[in-house]
């Protein structure tokens, strides 16, 4: 049900409004002044107090029909359950007053202990139609159970309390001790109702009033009862207007609005989203346990003996706990059945989880035969979830996962071992060699035909790890999958790799690295060579690309290429360029004097260029080092770019307002269209070493160097030639009409010590002045 029609049950014609509010005060009044006249013991008080209760029951049972016409339907069962309770009253009180009026006493017959113990009924029954009361028999039993101990437990209290002087024998008929059970009966509804409310949810006011107005029946009973056991009770004494009291609560309950969320309420399920009881509510039904205990031994009479109806009372109250406990016990049987599903399956999927795949191959290895462990990490996962969004990226895991379980079939158990790792299990007895189940699952993983993502090609790298019986931990099975997965990463996407003795070795050294690695930064193991870009036309160097080194303790002297790898897998590449670019920057404020046109050029890794937080390093490390930020160059590879999103651009955008320059590094390696040039603000090419070591003997390598430094004239870019090693390549690159040249050549990369010296060779007064178009083509 939504809120709209929740609302438009609350509502209510002006009409019916007035007659609602009129009978409200009407039944106030009547209550008031039986309460002055019972008080002041006016005459007739007996007749006043029934009209009174007859009126208020009466009126309590219309506003309850009038209620269940206006609330929800939700609500339509609890409040006409309640009318009939009421109604039920007015015809036991009705009853009640006529064999009064002629002549009986306290008349407690049959028809009237008949009435009110359907009127008992009925009131149970609605709490148990209330919108959050449990659902489930189970439940019901349960919470009816809890009202049952708490009413039982309040015999053995009451018994001390009231009856311990009275004589059985001066409660004459069977019928009016069954009168003096009302409280316990009280209490058993307080108690359910106490349930029904519902666990940490907030308790909607007019159900909190029906728990004042069972209070106040409670206590009127409690007072009528023990007034009763001591002979002093008369009609018309000022308690008995509590009755009508808690009949117009009632009323006062059908005049509030329906709760807003009951509809929430509904919804929740069975386990998990309910929110936990509080505490004192689960003890509640106990604590009276406690007292009838402490009551049935204080009861003993001289000689020691439990008086009979102490002694029944406590029986079923055993009996009824035991009958409890035995439901608890089946309800927790069937909960942790359902918790060890929910910790063994993997939400998303339906695939066994990490957990479930552990066990079950600590189980095999533990067995005698040979066991196997396919790892499958899905290629560029991640880069779906970055790009389409985690919905997109669910959705594909789902629907790869049926796929990759179909293709195990009952050759192996398939898990989701964590984000977009997967896990087969084979175990011998099945003879299929896991290289098999591995093609199958790469085959499974190639795209259909009519597949939804497109562009997506969700493809595989698969690890496996074999071992006969106990010569292995699972651990070190798990491990070694990882490092044939890993390989098999290397290898190129969608391939697999089974792990051997060199691919362990390798590996460990790999980890040695990784964890090395961490250390360089903080205990300055890097550091930066400079390698000279020359003017191709002066021979003038007016700017340098700084490159990282690791000087590693035991391994000497490491290029990127055997660490900058690493770095990008563990994401250690931040920190490291933030590094460089700081360094780069305080080592060209040093050329500023000598050349003040001088520039820098870094290299930024694809990973940082995506984090927003580059334009911040880079502006502190300009700032920092007092450098222009035109003096600064980010190069950037052509792949990097591509990848780059909107977010990306816009930061390229940024850098450029702030005046650093971009270069896009090893141009033409990229297998791109050209048609992002126009959307990369770019400033410069670096036409990469491979074009132009070709160039000399190879008629196409020219071409493409000598189209892409007029691509780059009509884009108003700057071209560099990277990787000039002979004089016939500086000649052929000259020639075409490249502006900068880099590489051997000129110069290898140097500290920076070396290259002030060429900085100051190769630039003579003079030339700085107009050195400022240096790497523009006009
Ligand atoms: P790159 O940006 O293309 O840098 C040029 C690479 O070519 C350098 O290798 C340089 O030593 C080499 N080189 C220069 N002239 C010649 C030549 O005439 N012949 C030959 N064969 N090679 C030449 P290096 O220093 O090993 O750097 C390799 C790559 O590592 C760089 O390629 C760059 O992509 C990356 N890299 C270097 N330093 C950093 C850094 O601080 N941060 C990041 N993110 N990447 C870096
Ligand atoms: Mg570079
Ligand atoms: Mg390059």
């Amino acid at each position: 049900m939504s809120r709209k029609d929740v609302e438009q049950a609350a509502a209510r014609s002006p009409g019916q409004d007035r007659v609602g509010r009129v009978g409200l005060v009407g039944a106030g009044v009547v209550v008031a002044v039986e309460a002055f006249w019972l008080v002041l013991g006016l005459p007739a008080g007996a007749l006043v107090s029934d009209l009174g209760a007859l009126t208020a029951a009466g009126w309590a049972a219309v506003a309850c029909v009038a209620a269940a016409r206006r609330h929800p339907v939700t609500l339509r069962r609890f409040w006409l359950l309640l009318a009939v309770t009421m109604a039920l009253s007015l015809a036991g009180r009705a009853l009640w007053t006529s064999q009064r009026l002629l002549g009986e006493r306290l008349p407690h017959t049959l028809p009237i202990g008949l009435i009110f113990a359907a009127s008992l009924l009925t009131g149970t029954a609605a709490l148990f139609c209330w919108t959050t009361a449990p659902r489930t028999t189970v439940g019901r039993a349960r919470t009816l159970l809890d009202g049952v101990i708490v009413g039982l437990a309040l015999i053995p209290i009451g018994w001390l309390l009231i009856f311990r002087n009275v004589s059985l024998a001066d409660l004459d008929e069977p019928l009016r001790t069954a009168g003096l059970l009302y409280p316990m009966f009280d209490l058993m509804q307080l108690t359910i109702l106490v349930a029904v409310v519902g666990p940490g949810r907030p308790v909607w006011r007019p159900m909190a009033l029906l728990g004042v107005s069972l209070t106040v029946r409670a206590v009127a009973d409690t007072v009528y009862v023990s007034l009763v056991a001591a002979g002093t009770y008369q009609p018309g004494t000022p308690v008995d207007v509590l009755w009508p009291l808690s009949y117009l609560l009632i009323v006062v309950a059908t005049r509030m609005s329906p709760p807003r969320d009951h509809g929430a309420a509904e919804e929740v399920g069975e386990v998990g989203e309910a929110p936990l009881p509080q505490w004192w509510r689960v003890v509640l039904p106990y604590l009276p346990v406690g007292g009838a205990i402490v009551a049935t031994m204080l009861a003993r009479d001289a000689s020691g003996h439990t008086p009979m109806p102490i002694f029944l009372a406590m029986m079923a109250l055993l009996a009824t706990l035991a009958l409890r406990q035995g439901l608890a016990a089946n309800e927790n049987l069937r909960l942790v059945v359902q918790l060890r599903k929910l910790a063994y399956v993997d939400q998303l999927t339906g695939l066994p989880n990490r957990l479930a795949f552990t066990r079950r191959l600590r189980g095999a290895l533990r067995g005698t035969n040979r066991v196997a462990v396919l790892l499958l990490d899905l290629d560029g996962f991640k880069q779906v979830n970055d790009r389409f969004g985690h919905t997109t990226g669910d959705t594909l895991l789902s629907g790869l996962s049926r796929r990759m379980r179909r293709a195990v079939g009952d050759d192996g158990m398939i898990a989701r071992i964590g984000g977009d790792e997967f896990a087969v299990l084979v175990t011998d007895g099945r003879p299929l060699a896991p290289e098999r189940l591995a093609e199958r699952l790469l085959a499974a993983l190639q795209p259909s035909p009519g597949e939804e993502l497109v562009g997506v090609h969700p493809s595989a790298s698969i690890g496996i790890a074999e071992y006969g019986p106990q010569h292995i931990s699972h651990t070190d099975l798990l491990r070694d999958a990882d490092i044939a997965m890993y390989a098999a990463k290397a290898a190129g996407k969608s391939a697999y790799r089974r792990c051997t003795q060199g691919l362990r070795e390798s590996a460990v050294s790999r980890a040695e690295l990784i964890a090395d690695l961490r250390r360089a930064v903080d205990e300055e193991q890097l550091h930066l060579e400079f390698q000279p870009i020359v003017d191709l036309a002066t021979g003038a160097v007016r700017s340098a690309e700084a490159l990282v080194r690791w000087r590693h303790p035991r391994l000497g002297v490491l290029s990127p290429a055997r660490f900058l790898p690493l770095a990008e897998e563990t994401g250690l590449i931040l920190p490291i360029d933030r590094w460089v670019i700081h360094e780069a920057c305080r080592a060209a404020a040093t050329w500023q004097d000598r050349v003040p046109s001088a520039t820098v050029a870094v290299n930024i890794a694809a990973s940082h260029l995506r984090r927003p937080d580059l334009i911040a390093t880079v502006t502190e490390a300009t700032a920092g080092a007092g450098l222009a930020p035109r003096a600064l160059t980010l190069e950037l590879t052509e792949s990097a770019l591509i990848e780059g999103s909107d977010a990306v651009l816009d930061r390229l955008g940024q850098l450029r307002e702030l005046g650093i320059r971009i270069a896009i590094d090893d141009f033409g390696t990229g297998y791109s269209s050209l048609s992002y040039l126009h959307r990369i603000p770019a400033t410069e090419l670096k036409i990469d070493r491979s074009f132009v070591a070709r160039i000399p003997e190879d008629a196409r390598a020219y071409a493409t160097v000598e189209m892409v430094t007029r691509l780059a004239g009509a884009f108003d870019l700057g071209v560099v030639a990277e990787g000039v090693e002979t004089e016939r390549q500086h000649d052929a690159v000259a020639a075409i009409g490249c502006v900068q040249g880099q590489g051997y050549r000129y110069g290898r990369p140097t500290a920076l010590a070396e290259l002030r010296a060429v900085l100051a060779k190769a630039d003579p007064p003079g030339v700085s002045g107009v050195a400022e178009s240096g790497l523009t083509l006009t």
